[in-house]
């Protein structure tokens, strides 16, 4: 199934990365469980840890997101120290995520859509962007050691892993208003999708804090079923997640094109 570019000493073919914990439950928590079905090794890189957060502290959230991660199941997860609420395309955060990314060696990697309510979703589909072009360059110039500096030392850790750049980049767009490029079924997955989400005990159970901010726990089964379904209605199935893609489709066989026309 894994095309032979993939090395063995991959850690995982699907590497999901977003700003905050708890993110990639909401917008692709369905569809890492349907690769992980389908045999896939997958796994996630937060890369704030939650200090911002109205409610819980980055130590629960940190709990939180290893029970999540196993809900999933995900074999792999760590989250990086990028200010939470100031996340930005720097090269110190780029060479931060290329170390990640030439050690987990996934073949695909699912970012957030560009455009987004939250500035730190919008600067993750930038940021990852760039991070996956520089981990395949062999003489990037963040790696190649130059003068003293708190950034060669981090670069010397990166020449220690050979260059990888991921096959695909889809864009995870469940939040925005944008027409997917495809949709990924998660109809047998939708309620451990919702059990990982819910595995974020601080930010979803009802309490006083963030009373107003926050949506009742009750209503976000509700919320994310209706977006489910939504996406689902787009490709003729009952739960989806939808992604967006740069490059165009390629087809080999019409007749084995999915999605019904009429
Ligand atoms: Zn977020």
């Amino acid at each position: 199934m894994i095309p032979d570019s993939a090395p063995n000493s991959s850690i995982a073919d699907v590497l999901a990365i977003a700003a905050h914990r708890d993110d990639v439950e909401q917008t692709c928590g369905g569809t890492l469980l349907r690769m992980a079905a389908r045999g896939l090794r997958t796994a996630i890189l937060d890369l704030t840890q939650g200090e911002a957060g109205t409610r819980g502290s980055a130590e629960e959230r940190a709990r939180e997101a290893a029970e999540a991660a196993r809900l999933l199941g995900v074999g792999w997860r760590q989250a990086l120290d990028l200010p939470d609420g100031a996340v930005e395309n720097t090269l110190e955060n780029r060479i931060k995520i290329v170390r990640i990314l030439r050690l987990v060696r996934p073949r695909v990697v699912i970012l957030p859509y560009w455009q987004a309510r939250h500035p730190d979703h919008a600067a993750v589909a930038a940021l990852g962007y760039e991070a996956c072009f520089l981990s395949g360059l062999a003489k990037a110039p963040a790696v190649r050691p130059t003068a003293p500096s708190a950034l060669t030392e981090k670069a010397a850790v990166n020449a220690d892993l050979p260059p990888h750049r991921p096959f695909k980049i889809v864009y995870a767009s469940l939040y925005a208003d944008v027409r997917p490029s495809f949709i990924v079924d998660i109809t047998p997955f939708v309620e451990q999708r919702h059990a990982a989400l819910m595995a974020y005990r601080s930010q979803y159970v009802n309490q006083a804090a963030g009373g107003g901010l926050f949506v009742p726990e009750e209503e976000i089964r509700e919320r994310t079923f209706a977006e489910g379904r939504h996406y689902g209605l787009l490709a003729g199935v009952r739960y989806g997640e939808p992604f967006v893609q740069k490059e165009i489709g390629l087809v080999d066989d019409l007749t084995l094109v999915p999605v019904q026309s009429i």
